[in-house]
């Protein structure tokens, strides 16, 4: 009988490739090299890879072609196919956004009543105008939607963007935020059990993926006298490591910090005598 394999699907080429495959890497799952572009087989993993246009991967998943797949949220929502979003992955990520013209005086989506908008994204586009009770005209068009107003097609757009910087040069100002969007692991709806095991695999280590890169390993030396407020300030996973130092009423304590307030945590630490502050990424955290 032959082994059961999970069958990924994710972007062949674009913004979405190399992390969906560095994700894979640091699942410390491997690939073939080059043999096919579009199909590949991990060699330790029981997996295989589907290499497919964005747009097309939610069909793949939810007919069961893939099992699982990962892309846009924006892609998911747009598409809107039977399928199930299992994780968010924390790369591409993006916004849905309404953009006019620089010099327009826009107060409120009031402005948007009867305007031409241009977008490749007509089914999100739409319940939004809905939503708001804006009657507009959706021009659908697949691509190099930011040009659209500047060549007189389109009195604002609906595009993804990220830093802002192909609306500022195309004459453009974001004036609304449709969708939040990011990198998501998708599923079929009904996939067996034996695939389900293989899933949650996969799931655990993209989990200690995903913590260790919001993590890192602080070591530093602090007086015994601020110990335990430096404690209080980095609690750690359950209660920092403390050791002594070879000098007399000093110790080196070592924890974990969040990302997220990582600079207020190093500010406040200095501020209680703490010296010698090394900080070391982690390349996996399993609670
Ligand atoms: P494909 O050839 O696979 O259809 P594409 O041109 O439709 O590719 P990309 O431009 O590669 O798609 O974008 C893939 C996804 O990357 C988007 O659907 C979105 O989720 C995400 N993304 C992140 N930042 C941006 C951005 N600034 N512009 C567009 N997409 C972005
Ligand atoms: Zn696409």
């Amino acid at each position: 009988m032959m082994e059961t394999r999970l069958k990924i699907a994710l972007q062949k080429s674009g913004r979405l490739y190399d992390d969906s495959v560095s994700i894979l890497k640091e699942c410390g799952i491997e690939l073939q090299n080059g043999v096919n572009k579009l199909l590949n087989e991990a060699v330790n993993f029981p997996l295989q890879i589907l290499f497919l246009r964005d747009d097309d991967i939610p069909q793949y998943v939810q007919d069961g072609v893939a099992d699982i797949g990962i892309i846009g949220e924006n892609i998911v929502y747009e598409t809107n196919k039977d399928v199930q979003i299992i994780d968010k992955l924390g790369f591409g990520k993006c916004r849905l956004s309404v953009a006019v013209p620089r010099n327009e005086n826009y107060k409120s989506v009031d402005f948007l009543k009867h305007k031409k908008i241009a977008t490749s994204y007509p089914f999100l586009l739409k319940n939004f105008l809905n939503e708001n009770q804006v009657d507009a005209e959706i021009h659908e068009i697949s691509g190099s939607v930011e040009i659209t107003t500047g060549v007189g097609l389109a009195d604002a757009i609906c595009d993804l963007v990220s830093s802002g910087s192909t609306l500022f040069s195309n004459g453009l100002k974001e004036t609304e935020v449709i969708l939040n969007s990011e990198a998501v692991l998708i599923s079929n709806q009904t996939i067996s059990i034996e695939k389900k095991l293989l899933l949650d695999k996969l799931l655990f280590r993209i989990q200690a993926v995903k913590k260790s890169k919001k993590h890192k390993y602080i070591l530093l030396n602090v007086p015994d006298s601020n110990l335990e407020t430096v404690c209080n300030i980095i609690p750690g996973m359950k209660s920092p490591t403390i050791l002594p130092l070879g000098v007399e009423g000093w110790s080196s304590l070592h924890s974990v910090v969040h990302e997220d307030d990582f600079w207020n945590v190093i500010e406040s630490l200095k501020a209680n005598g703490a010296e010698g502050i090394l900080i070391i990424p982690i390349e996996k955290m399993i609670l």
